[in-house]
């Protein structure tokens, strides 16, 4: 931690009902936490936390505004609470609380999500003696398409997965198993949204299933064969990581530091990413097929207790921190790269769509 030379007003937020504080009978300061809570010690994780937590605000007053234009005030709440997602943090005997917003388009939530789902798989796909990594894709569309599209997708797949089970159970033919989520591109020249899958499976033989009947399946007029795609996986954690990037890229270019200049407008497709989001709503981004999971022992659950001995902080945009609301002390020194800044300063594009 490192002291602040500046003074700055800090102010609470009222969504956090995870960790409060206030003051007991006796007139001491105390605050209110429940769950785990997450590691202090950790700087490499705490300077992630902050990175995201600054990519995240950012976007969220991107997709407000454009929320605010459509008449959407539903979701303008919703990109508020992702606005304010661990925005102040109570910590206590070496973790931190907050509480967060769990909306889909939240980088610290879905990182959260996505560090989950790869503890939960990973066991279980080690396993597997030749694990394969499909891409499975229709055609790029237009705006208007794009939920029926991205619907059609899953069902499709479902019928593949659920002809192949009948077959089985017959005893005629492969049980197809994986792991799949959903995705979707932005193309911002053509203005169109590319749907599709990726998908891990334990075998070549279920790939190249996947892989002939999704072509029957979607026929010419939709996709073509050069469009679909099956690799060995060398790396299955790095494969898992790529597989599970939850619905939708925040940068159409993934790498902040090579495109990042403020002459480069439009890194980040807001209203895109907005229209992804909203199509995608209701749908199941990710899901196995064919098995189950082995049965996990539940975690403890640690339920609400007061706390007298605390700390007490509150993300402050221009510090791109959380600082102590006694001290100003900043919690994780964390100092994001000139290009990130730029970037979220000058390329996020809120019209092309
Ligand atoms: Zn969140």
């Amino acid at each position: 931690m490192r002291k602040n030379t500046h003074s700055v007003a800090v102010s609470g937020s009222s969504l956090n009902t995870l960790a409060q504080n206030g003051t007991t009978f006796d007139g001491q300061n105390a605050a209110i936490i429940s769950g785990q809570g997450s590691e202090l010690g950790n700087n490499t994780v705490l300077n992630g936390r902050a990175k995201r937590k600054i990519i995240s605000q950012k976007m969220a007053l991107s997709l407000i505004a454009i929320a605010e234009k459509k008449g959407e005030p539903e979701k303008v709440k919703a990109f508020w609470n992702t606005y304010y997602c661990q925005n102040r943090l109570i910590t206590h005997d070496g973790r931190y609380h907050g509480k967060y917003c769990k909306n889909r388009f939240c980088t610290l939530c879905s990182s959260i999500r996505k560090a989950e789902i790869i503890n939960k798989y990973y066991p279980v796909l080690k396993t597997w003696p030749e694990p394969y990594f499909v891409t499975l894709t229709v055609k790029a569309y237009p705006l208007k398409s794009l939920r029926t599209m991205l619907k059609g997708v899953i069902k499709a797949f479902r019928q593949i997965v659920g002809n192949y089970r009948k077959m089985n159970q017959r005893s005629k033919g492969t049980k197809l198993m994986g792991i799949k989520s959903l995705e979707c591109n932005f193309n911002p020249v053509r203005r169109t949204y590319n749907p599709h899958l990726h998908v891990i499976v334990p075998n070549k033989e279920t790939a190249e299933i996947l892989i002939k009947e999704w072509l029957q399946k979607w026929t010419a007029v939709h996709t073509i064969r050069k469009a679909q795609d099956y690799r060995p996986i060398h790396n299955l954690e790095t494969a898992l990581i790529e597989t599970i990037k939850y619905g939708s890229k925040i940068f159409t270019e993934p790498d902040v530091n090579k495109k990042a200049n403020s002459s480069n407008n439009g890194n980040i497709h807001a209203a895109a990413v907005y229209n992804i989001f909203d199509a995608m709503e209701g749908l199941r981004l990710f899901d196995r097929f064919g098995f189950d999971l082995p049965k996990g022992t539940a975690k403890e659950r640690k339920g609400a207790r007061v706390v007298t001995k605390y700390g007490e902080w509150v993300f402050v945009p221009q510090y791109f921190d959380w600082l102590n609301t006694e001290n100003e002390l900043t919690l994780t020194g964390h100092v994001p790269k000139t290009e990130l800044v730029n970037l979220l300063e000058n390329n996020i594009d809120l019209l092309l769509e």
